[in-house]
């Protein structure tokens, strides 16, 4: 299987760069290509603008997605873009590895997905859902929070997490076309002990070596 796994933290000895770190290795280990967006390392420029592209159709005001086509139609996204979006279509299985941030994801994520998402090439023309660009590929959201597991069920302080990520799964990586994978989470991993932290490590890592025979879940409607 081939894995891209694009990961944001600004700081490598965080549990999120454990993590980035742990799933590569089990991947490998497990016989599996690993390419790899580390987007903090690359000091990835998450700001949508005329930088996103090497020519533009109209040079006096700024359509992005009127001009996502056209470098669609020519073949001119800047290098930053069109390297990561070949590394999506080389894929099977893309894993997104980030904190929570408000409820979402961090900006340098987001702002990969706001540039490389790009109409025209990654959707569009009617290829969306289940006739997304991406369909036949899965994507796994593993990320860390700073609540525990017990406010973010329905009813809790939080709400249910599923729907929380909804507009992820449902509004980014469904509406490409991949299949969605259950969500890798780990609750507040700033208050356990060493010993626990370990053992997640381990079981994440026991989970992606056997990742080739999850199904896709239902993200549901909320
Ligand atoms: P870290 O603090 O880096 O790591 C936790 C512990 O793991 C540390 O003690 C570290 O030393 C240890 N560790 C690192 N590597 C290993 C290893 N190999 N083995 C064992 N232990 C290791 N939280 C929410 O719940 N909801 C929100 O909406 C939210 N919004 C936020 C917005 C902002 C702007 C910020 C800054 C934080 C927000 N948070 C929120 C909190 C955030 O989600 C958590 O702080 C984060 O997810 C914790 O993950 P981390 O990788 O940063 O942990």
């Amino acid at each position: 299987m081939k894995v891209l796994i694009v990961y944001w933290h600004p700081e490598p000895q965080s549990f999120n760069g454990a993590m980035f770190r742990q799933a590569c290795e089990a991947l490998v280990d497990a016989g599996n290509e690993v390419k790899t967006s580390d987007l903090h390392e690359m000091n990835f420029n998450p700001i949508s603008s005329r930088q996103n592209f090497k020519t533009v159709k109209d040079p006096n005001y700024l359509k992005l997605q009127l001009e996502e086509k056209y470098a669609t139609e020519v073949n001119s996204f800047a290098e930053d873009i069109n390297s990561e979006i070949e590394k999506i279509e080389w894929c099977d299985l893309m894993i997104w590895q980030f904190p929570l941030w408000w409820f979402g994801l961090p900006a340098v994520l987001k702002g990969w997905v706001d540039r490389v998402f790009a109409m025209g090439r990654v959707y569009g023309g009617g290829r969306i859902y289940e006739t997304g660009v991406f369909q036949g590929k899965r994507a796994l959201l593993s990320l860390t929070t700073g609540g525990g597991e017990d406010i973010y069920i329905k009813g809790g302080f939080n709400g249910d997490i599923n729907g929380i990520l909804r507009p992820i799964h449902r509004g980014m990586l469904q509406f490409v076309g991949f299949d969605v994978l259950a969500p890798e989470i780990v609750y507040a991993p700033v208050r356990m002990t060493n010993e626990q932290r370990v053992k997640i490590l381990e079981n994440y890592a026991a989970r992606l070596k056997e990742i080739s025979k999850e199904s896709a879940i239902n993200v549901g409607t909320y």
